[in-house]
């Protein structure tokens, strides 16, 4: 967990491979295990602790009883991709063609991966923020890609438009961006979005724009998809999933957007990559996104209830807690309570409170990790009472 990012030490192709060969598990996965080991309670890995609307598991059931148990057509099923075009309509006045401009696929993640593999030639270089989400660097490397990082800098994880320009080059290909972002819980701001479209013009690169926690924006901000900047839609494919929306991260249906001809390229490489994906899934998400918008309106307004109470009580505890405008995260420094190393302390933290957290350094290279080497991820993405327990549990560091 102290180590850099696997996949930058090793060999292309065995990127998630530890020195001996071994295959390390993600961070998520890692400190999940943790928290199941020691009976911790479980902010590291962000995924909800409730079921999907009655809405959607009554659609997933419909859909499993009916016999839809076979292949679904590879671009996804005409119900959820009609659902995407409604959504994309609905909330952010984005005009797309069903049939040509949305790809369903296995999670944001696999949206990603096939993107970065379709669009990424060896030695391409791709711009992320970094802080990262682990899949990207892993799949920028799995494509022979060069990673360039634009760094969030704290307390409030602004980005320097110097440093945004520094990162791209005549070899950039991609630019992708994270907004809502995780780990930070950060919304980029106007010029920053203006920036990255300008950017991507002046060195002919395409955005993709990860916007899983779309609808998990808090303080009555909206979201604003990069694509519906001036100049944007053209050269930008836009990825979300059903996973934050729906509280169905297992259920893994995601999707892509975006102009016709980039669609046709990654959905050749998704093709190979899953086929297909969950037949009785899709019309479940599709009625999650036909939801009344009284749906996305609340799961904002609880969420921010949670963010609220975990913040808060992060601070009662004597962490520093850096603002969260949206997504499952906030980001706490552990460094007043005396302790500088978040990998250590969020290993020695279930022993000492029984609650897990998330290191920030492991969605760093090795150079940033130490700038944000006191910084710890936790998860607001669960019920009150699971909040209350482990703030109850946190203000043991202050004792
Ligand atoms: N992007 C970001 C920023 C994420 O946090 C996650 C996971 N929660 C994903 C992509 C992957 O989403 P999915 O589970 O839909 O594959
Ligand atoms: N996206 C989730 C997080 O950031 C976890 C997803 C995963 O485990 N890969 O916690």
């Amino acid at each position: 967990m102290t180590s850099p990012t696997p996949w930058q030490r090793t060999a292309r192709g065995a990127m998630l491979l530890d020195d001996a060969g071994r295959l390390s598990p993600t961070i998520f996965a890692e400190m999940s295990a943790l928290a199941a080991s020691t009976g911790a309670v479980n902010l590291g890995q962000g995924f909800p602790d409730e079921d999907p609307p009655e809405a959607v598991l009554t659609a997933a059931r419909d859909a499993l009883a009916g016999g839809l148990n076979q292949y679904p057509p590879g671009r996804g099923m005409p119900t959820l991709l009609e659902a995407v075009a409604e959504h994309q309509s609905r909330f952010y006045g984005i005009d797309l063609d069903p049939e040509r401009e949305i790809l369903v696929t296995a999670g944001a993640t696999e949206a990603l991966a096939a993107t970065v593999l379709a669009l990424v030639d060896a030695g391409d270089e791709v711009v992320t923020l970094e802080p990262f989400y682990d899949a990207y660097g892993a799949v920028i490397g799995l494509a022979g890609g060069r990673h360039r990082t634009v760094p969030l800098r704290g307390p409030d994880f602004r980005v320097d438009p110097l440093e945004l320009r520094a990162a791209f080059s005549p070899r950039t290909r991609l630019v992708i961006v994270n907004d809502p972002h995780n780990p930070t819980g950060t919304l980029l701001d106007d010029e920053t979005r203006r920036a990255v479209v300008a950017l991507a013009h002046e060195f002919d690169a395409i955005i993709v724009t990860d916007e899983v926690y779309e609808h998990l924006v808090f303080d009555d901000v909206p979201h604003v998809p990069i694509s519906t900047l001036p100049g944007a839609a053209e050269r930008t494919l836009t990825i979300s999933s059903g996973g934050k929306t729906f509280n169905a991260t297992g259920w893994k249906i995601g999707w892509l957007s975006g102009p016709a001809e980039l669609v046709s390229q990654v959905m050749s490489v998704k093709q190979f990559l899953t086929f297909v994906n969950g037949s009785v899934f899709q019309p479940a998400i599709a009625a999650g996104l036909r939801l009344p918008r009284d749906h996305f309106d609340r799961l904002a307004a609880d969420l921010q209830h949670k963010r609220d109470l975990l913040a808060g009580g992060l601070s009662t505890a004597g962490f520093e807690v850096s603002p969260s405008q949206g997504s499952y995260f906030v980001v706490a420094d552990a460094a007043p309570l005396g302790f500088d190393d978040a990998a250590s302390f969020c290993r020695a933290l279930p022993g000492i409170a029984g609650v897990v957290g998330v290191p920030v350094s492991a969605f760093c290279h090795p150079a940033l990790a130490d700038e944000y080497s006191s910084l710890v991820r936790f998860a607001f993405c669960k019920r009150v009472e699971v909040i209350d327990e482990a703030t109850r549990r946190l203000a043991a560091l202050r004792l």
